[in-house]
């Protein structure tokens, strides 16, 4: 299995290490090509503006757009979640918009930019997880076809549609590699 992570701007090395870790392949995607030879596609945190530009720029986002509707399982984290989000907050447009979701970017404020909490999640398992929130979205309303996965704080962080799975979090800063084991088995399920 070969998991492409989106690489033109923000955090993909640490997706990249978490997923050789668990002893797959893992390539990073730059141009619309690269497309062509994964089995799925993790969209990384970071500025989600400017990964939309780039994804215009490179010519990617058109492509990217068709292969996750037509399947492909894909995982977005934080700035990621806001790029697969239907509509954001506060925005006229979207990027790929695959997903029934509204977000709101930075939903945490300035004084919340940043935490990390520890939590129990049921879809993942049993040991506790820790979730790391930076200048995180949350979703604010979905379509009925969304599954809500996970909420703190009341705040939904986490949810599934079909092949495409967000989260406000980052767990490829952590230690941990039980969100990448069950991004995998997703792509598992798909193929
Ligand atoms: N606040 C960023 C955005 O709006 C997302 C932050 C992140 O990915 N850690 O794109």
């Amino acid at each position: 299995m070969k998991v492409g992570v989106l690489a033109l701007q923000g955090g993909f090395s640490e997706h990249v290490n978490h997923i050789k870790k668990l002893n797959h392949k893992a390539m990073e995607v730059r141009k619309k090509e690269d497309l062509d030879s994964i089995d799925g596609l993790i969209i990384p945190g970071g500025e989600s503006t400017t990964m939309g530009k780039l994804l215009r720029e490179t010519k990617m986002l058109e492509p990217l757009r068709n292969k996750i509707i037509e399947g492909m399982p894909t995982w977005g984290t934080c700035a990621g979640m806001i790029l697969l989000a239907k509509e954001i907050g506060g925005k006229d447009n979207n990027y790929i918009g695959a997903i029934d979701i509204k977000v709101r970017r930075n939903a945490y404020g300035s004084q919340k930019d940043s935490f990390s909490v520890k939590k129990q999640i049921e879809f993942i398992g049993d040991a506790p997880q820790e979730l790391v929130f930076i200048r995180a979205p949350y979703i604010d309303s979905h379509g009925d076809d969304v599954e809500e996965l996970l909420r703190v704080d009341g705040n939904l962080v986490a949810a599934k549609q079909k092949n495409i799975f967000v989260t406000s979090f980052h767990p490829e800063l952590t230690d941990g590699l039980d969100f990448h084991r069950y991004f995998l088995s997703i792509i598992e399920r798909a193929s």
